[in-house]
Order: C-alpha cells, then structure tokens, then sequence
C-alpha cells in the first residue's frame, strides 16, 4: 500500500541525530524554556530572514498569540474584524473568534486556492484590523496588491504559514528580492504538527516576527502573562515549545530545503506525466525559477466532480488519499451562524479536492505507480 504520508519513513532518516538531541535533553535535566529552545528559535530566525522567533505550544496557539498580543497592545480590541479566507483550516479562524475578534470570511482563487486578494477591499470596514493570509497546500499567498491594501487602511498582515515553512514569495517579479514566508506580513504562526513539512514529534509551534514588541508580548502572553518568574504583567497562557520538541526540531530544520525540493521534484512529476481528462491538476507554473519556489507542495491536491468514486478506486489499487478538507469552516457546528452564509468556491473546492500521496520519502516506483493508476481512472 502507498501510504499517503508515512512519519515512520520521514523520521527514520534522522533517527540518529535525533536519538543524540532526546537523550541530551532527557541527560540535562532541563525540559522548558532552557537552550534547547532558544538554540532552534535562533535558528528559525535566521532561516526565515526574521528578527524574532519564539517557540509556542502548537500552530493554533501561534495565531492566537499573536491576536492576542496586538489585543493587549492596544492595537485591537474586542469586536474587531480580522479578513480571512473562507477556505482554510479551521484553525485560522478559531484563532480569530478565541480573541472575540470576528472572522470575516472572503472567498479564494479557485486557481490557487488561496484567498483573492481581489476581493478583499471590498470586505473592509471601519473595524478592519487585519488581514490573515494563509499560504494553503504549501503555496504562497502574496501580492503587491495585498501591501497596497494594507498600507491603505493601515491593517496588519498576519501569516498562517503552518502549511508552508520554506516557500518563498514576497513580490510579483523576478527582479524584486525574495523573502521567504513567515517574514512577509507583520508576524506569522508556524505549526510543527507530526505531518507538517517541519514535523514535531509531537505538538509545536513559532511565531515569527520583526516586530520588537510584538516578539516581548507573544513571549510573554505564552508564559502565564510573565517576564519575569512569579511577576505576571498580563492574563496570559502556558504555550510553550518544550526543549525536546525544540532539540528534535532543530535537527530537521538542517534538512527541511532538502525536504522540500524533494517535494518539488515529485510534484513536478506529478503535473508533467499525470494526464486525464476527468481531474483538475494545480495551476502552476513551474517554468519561473521564483514560481517554482513559491510552492513548498505540502499538499498534492487535485480536483475531480467525482470525488467519490476516484479516492474509492485509488483505495481498492492501494493508494492512500486524503481530504483537505471535507467540511468547511462556515459549515461546521462550530460556526452556527456562519452555516446559511453561501461561499460556492470554498464548498466547490471541499468538494472537490483530493489530496495525493506527498512526501519527501516517497520512492519514485511509488510517484510512477500512483501516476499510471490515477491516469487510468476513467
Ligand atoms: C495545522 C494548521 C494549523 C494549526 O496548527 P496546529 O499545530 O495543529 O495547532 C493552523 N492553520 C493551518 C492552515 C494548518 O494547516
């Protein structure tokens, strides 16, 4: 069987380094905020290009750190509203509606998949205080027409990067610098969930920031509201990146270019052999060097009118498929009021969209065999 993602196989590959990294931290004695953690927020730093990196609990709490930041900064207050696509995972807008911020819901590209950024203007209102982009499926969502917007109505960009760490976007052109994601907006949540493409052995998460006292308060609200031990300044959290997740981290975070271009080259293949008429292949041009690393292909999604039936036959010739995702946020009892609101892309794509087997630990008589399958779906 081709499983869609195996954590076993992806974690094999360092199963040394990352044997050395737990017993140095089960040896210390030491287990939270110690050198483990501030060794990997360094490096994390340094590898998106940021001033600051601070290790939290897990991705959701990176969000909602850094909204609730900006809430004790002054900066936004209950009621406010925070853009966000319609099409994401839940916990882009959970972060929003834990803050008593409200999500306001914009449509995607049905190309991309990402918020369009077209629409937004028009969503904008007097309580508008931020735009959350989020780089769905690995791929970058950016634009100078999102910049614009945000200097226009003096808002700030918050980044969900949980699906994308390692992508690089931040201009339109070739001749502009590229940055990477996670130093686009004005701070970004990070997830390392097992099945990220920086995957934790457990639960994890950074936020990410240039913003010198965005970067104290997020420290501070994820450690009880304190800077200083038993002195608690503000109503904060325990969120913490722990030092054994931090030192097994930071051995991955050596590979994770590596990872990715693996990730590229078989997406590549992916989008250059797969032929058939009845899918939808992601819309990508992967002949533009700055394109082709816009894209950290976290997942492979297609799209097919019979879903169904497709993910049905990939099953019974061994091909493990997932949904990203099956019932859409505005869908969801968790968002009652939201569930007679009508988004047809978001629904048309959560229809839709199968994800296929993607993994730096895919063999390539793997990548060929799901090809010739999925090619033969008639
Ligand atoms: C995984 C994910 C999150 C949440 O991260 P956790 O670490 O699971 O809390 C948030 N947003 C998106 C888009 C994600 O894929």
């Amino acid at each position: 069987m081709i499983k869609f993602l195996d954590l076993q196989k992806i974690n094999a590959q360092y199963a040394s380094e990352l044997k050395v990294a737990s017993t140095r931290v089960i040896d210390s004695g030491w287990y939270l905020l110690g050198n483990e953690v501030k060794n990997f927020e360094t490096h994390l730093a340094e590898y998106v290009g940021v001033k600051h990196a601070i290790g939290v609990a897990n991705g959701l709490d990176a969000l909602r750190l850094i909204l609730k930041a900006y809430i004790e900064m002054g900066i936004m207050a209950e009621g406010d509203e925070v853009i966000v696509p319609a099409n994401t995972y839940i916990a882009s807008i959970l972060a929003i509606s834990d803050n008593r911020l409200t999500p306001v819901l914009v449509e995607p590209d049905i190309n991309s998949y990402n918020l369009n950024i077209s629409l937004i203007e028009k969503h904008i209102t007097a309580r508008t205080k931020a735009i959350m982009v989020v780089h769905l499926y690995g791929q970058v969502c950016w634009g100078e027409e999102l910049e614009a917007l945000a200097k226009k109505y003096n808002l700030k960009i918050i980044e969900d990067n949980a699906q994308a760490i390692g992508a690089v976007g931040g201009s339109q052109s070739l001749t502009q610098a590229a940055r990477k994601t996670g130093s686009l907006g004005d701070a970004a949540g990070f997830s390392f969930y097992p099945g990220k493409n920086l995957g934790a052995m457990g639960d994890g998460g950074a936020v990410t920031t240039n913003d010198d006292a965005l970067a104290t308060m997020v420290r501070a609200l994820g450690n009880y509201g304190s800077k200083q031990k038993y002195v608690n300044e503000y109503q904060g959290l325990n969120s913490r990146l722990d030092e054994l997740q931090a030192a097994l981290l930071d051995v991955k975070l050596r590979y994770i270019d590596a990872d990715n271009q693996r990730r590229r080259e078989i997406a590549q293949y992916y989008i250059e052999n797969i032929k058939n008429d009845k899918l939808i292949l992601p819309i990508y041009n992967l002949s533009f060097t700055i394109h082709h690393f816009s894209h950290v292909w976290h997942l492979f999604v297609i799209r097919c009118t019979e879903r169904e039936r497709l993910q049905q036959y990939l099953t019974d010739n061994g091909i493990q498929t997932l949904i990203h995702y099956p019932i859409p946020p505005h869908k969801q009892g968790a968002y009652k009021e939201m569930n007679t609101v009508a988004f047809p892309i978001t629904e048309q794509i959560h229809n839709e969209v199968l994800s296929l087997p993607m993994s730096p630990v895919m063999e390539w008589e793997e990548v060929k065999y799901v090809v010739e399958i999925v090619n033969n779906f008639n």
